[in-house]
């Protein structure tokens, strides 16, 4: 045990099935948190820890280190709080594993698919965590199970405004999460599903459909099943958007967090045969503010040119002629039913491709890069459906010259010629 320079240890025992949490002061100037683990065995949200290694957590974590056998660690630098509890859900969580695991064996035993899990909730009640703890211990016997991330709000796999799929191959790293290579990203283009709702389903279905396309063609995929993430709006065309996903993705257990409601209305307006679970939430999760879901937001995006902790990227800035792209927004603004051309339905509006005249009020939003082939007006049909190679944000528009300049993941020239815009817009600080 080497102290860290300049910081104060502070030592935790901790019984057995008891957690350790603690929360690191938010804002740029906060201090850095150390953990290590001394004796005995702990895991952070379903990863484990070695020990005798400086786990660093930034501004802003929120940390619970669990114990099922009893550990002794060192928490270096000064945490906003920190506080053992013995109140945790976490063996209920744990059953909850071992029932999946269950059903994977069994799906196994008799060639058919592993559990499709659906985990609901309103905001702040641990939904992420869950998901990255079943997520983790799944992976830990074996299984590759995928992660589908419908909290447009909160991606924990891209940037916000996306919807997406991506399989779990190894525990999430303690201090990063899951290791996000080659996801599966669909464009939605806001941070609430409301701004438009039947796109939102729509894309829920896309995913659905690709997932049941690759359980199809492999096995450990399909027996290893899947776990979504969805947002924390659960009432009116929310909940609707729930049971379209339940009923798309052919769920067969949801897991309801700490929302009685939820919980007898999902039962009631679901097949039978799925298994709607209340479990309740951890006193550990922290609430967090409009503007901490914002700042964490932008951090998303910032990571995304940037790079994150270890790994430093270099975006690159460059120019792009308006004539060179075509930009679209998704969805045209609702008009009533009665002004509708005939045979036409809201459906359709919200569905549409809006042409967006470049002006000065593209600064600063984020574009999606649509992996569509660039084609003619006939081409534009699959747009929506097609899943994003990247992302781009506007930096400066000057529509003298009819130019725009860009920041890029990568070097000119764009790959794609299709760009759809974000209502999300970043400011480059850097
Ligand atoms: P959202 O509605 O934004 O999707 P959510 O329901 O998915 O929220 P989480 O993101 O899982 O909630 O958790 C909120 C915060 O609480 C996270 O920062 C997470 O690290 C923290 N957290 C979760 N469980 C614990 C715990 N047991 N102890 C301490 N912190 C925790």
């Amino acid at each position: 045990d080497v102290a860290v320079p300049g910081k104060v240890s502070t030592r935790f025992d901790l019984e057995k099935v008891t957690e350790l949490r603690f929360e690191v002061e938010a804002g740029e100037a906060a201090e850095q948190v150390e953990l290590e683990l001394l004796t005995g065995m702990a895991e952070v949200f379903g990863s484990e820890l070695n020990r005798n290694k400086k786990y660093t957590f930034g501004p802003g974590s929120k940390i619970a280190v669990f114990t099922w056998q009893g550990c002794s660690v060192n928490l270096y630098g000064k945490p906003e709080v920190a506080y053992v509890s013995k109140d945790t859900p976490m063996l209920l969580y744990l059953n909850t594993h071992a029932a999946l695991e269950q059903m994977r064996k069994q799906a196994e035993r008799d060639n058919e698919r592993g559990p499709r899990v659906m985990v609901v909730g309103p905001s702040d009640v641990g939904k992420s965590t869950l998901c990255r703890l079943l997520l983790s211990y799944a992976v830990r016997v074996g299984r590759r199970p995928t992660l589908v991330e419908l909290d447009v709000g909160q991606s924990g796999v891209s940037v916000p405004g996306t919807v997406s799929a991506l399989c779990i191959e190894r525990p999430a790293d303690v201090e990063e999460g899951f290791s996000v290579q080659a996801p599966l990203v669909y464009h939605f283009g806001s941070t609430t599903p409301g701004t438009n709702i039947k796109l939102y389903n729509k894309l829920t279905s896309c995913l659905a459909d690709v997932f049941s396309r690759r359980c199809e063609v492999n096995r450990k995929a399909s027996v290893g099943g899947c776990i979504i993430n969805t947002c924390g709006w659960v009432k009116g065309s929310g909940y609707q958007a729930l049971v379209h996903c339940a009923s798309a993705f052919e769920v067969d257990v949801v897991l309801v967090l700490d929302h009685e409601r939820l919980y007898n209305e999902l039962k009631r307006d679901l097949p039978h045969f799925v298994r709607v679970v209340l479990l309740p939430k951890s006193g550990g999760v922290v609430e967090r503010s409009k503007e901490c879901r914002r700042d964490t937001r932008d951090e998303k995006i910032r990571e995304y040119f940037y790079g994150f902790r270890g790994v430093t990227f270099y975006p690159f800035s460059y120019e792009v002629r308006f004539s060179d792209v075509r930009i679209y927004k998704i969805g045209a603004p609702s008009i009533p039913d009665s002004c509708l051309p005939l045979g036409m339905s809201q459906d359709d509006t919200q569905l549409k491709l809006v042409p967006v005249t470049p002006g000065r009020d593209l600064t600063y939003h984020v574009l999606s890069v649509s992996s569509a082939e660039d084609g003619d007006e006939g081409a534009r049909k699959g747009i929506v459906e097609s899943p994003v190679c990247g992302f781009i944000v506007v930096t400066n528009v000057d529509t003298q010259t009819q130019v725009m300049k860009v920041l890029s993941p990568a070097p000119r020239p764009l790959p794609r010629h299709t760009l759809l815009i974000m209502d999300i817009r970043f400011m480059d600080m850097k």
